[in-house]
C-alpha cells in the first residue's frame, strides 16, 4: 500500500467509525470491517461479508457477522433485501427507495434509480386505505454479461 493509499483508507475507517457513531451504536472493530466489506460489494450476503471480514479479522464468526449486521439493520445503517430464492442482501444504500434489477442466471444484483424524493415510486390502482410509504420492486432479467455468454449458463 502506498502513503496514500494507506491515508484512503485511514479515512475511510474514520468516516465508518463517524456513521456507526451517527446511528447510535458503539464502534467494535468487527462493525468497521463490515462497514468496510460492505463499502466493496454493495450487495453482499452474510457468507460474502464472513468471507471479506475474516481476511481482515481472522478470529471472526459468521455468527459474529449476522449480529453486526441485525444491529446495523435496526439502526438503519443497512438495508436488507431478500429477492426470491436468494439469501438475504445487504446494503447501504437506505432510505431512497430505490429498487434492484437481479440477474436470472448469474443472480447478480444492481441497483435501479427511481425518481428520489418521490416515494413510494409507483401508484397502486388501489391501496385498500392504506398510506403507501415504500414499494419495493425486483426486476429480473440477463446482465450483459450473461446476454455476452461470458458468464455461462447454468
Ligand atoms: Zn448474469
Ligand atoms: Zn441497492
Amino acid at each position: 500500500m502506498d502513503d496514500q493509499a494507506a491515508h484512503a483508507a485511514l479515512d475511510h475507517a474514520a468516516d465508518h467509525a463517524a456513521e456507526i457513531r451517527a446511528a447510535g451504536l458503539k464502534v467494535t472493530v468487527p462493525r468497521l470491517a463490515v462497514l468496510s466489506g460492505l463499502a466493496e460489494s454493495p450487495h453482499a450476503t452474510a457468507d460474502q461479508l464472513f468471507e471479506t471480514v475474516s481476511r481482515q479479522l481472522p478470529g471472526t464468526s459468521l455468527q459474529a457477522v449476522y449480529g453486526v449486521l441485525g444491529a446495523f439493520n435496526t439502526a438503519g445503517l443497512v438495508r436488507r433485501i431478500e429477492p426470491a430464492g436468494s439469501a438475504a442482501l445487504f446494503e447501504r444504500r437506505v432510505g431512497d427507495n430505490h429498487h434492484h434489477i437481479v440477474c436470472t442466471n448469474c443472480h447478480s444484483v444492481r441497483d435501479v434509480e427511481c425518481v428520489t424524493g418521490e416515494a413510494p415510486c409507483l401508484t397502486p390502482s388501489d391501496t385498500a386505505g392504506f398510506i403507501v410509504q415504500t414499494a419495493e420492486v425486483t426486476f429480473w432479467g440477463l446482465c450483459p454479461d450473461c446476454q455476452a455468454g461470458t458468464t455461462g449458463i447454468h
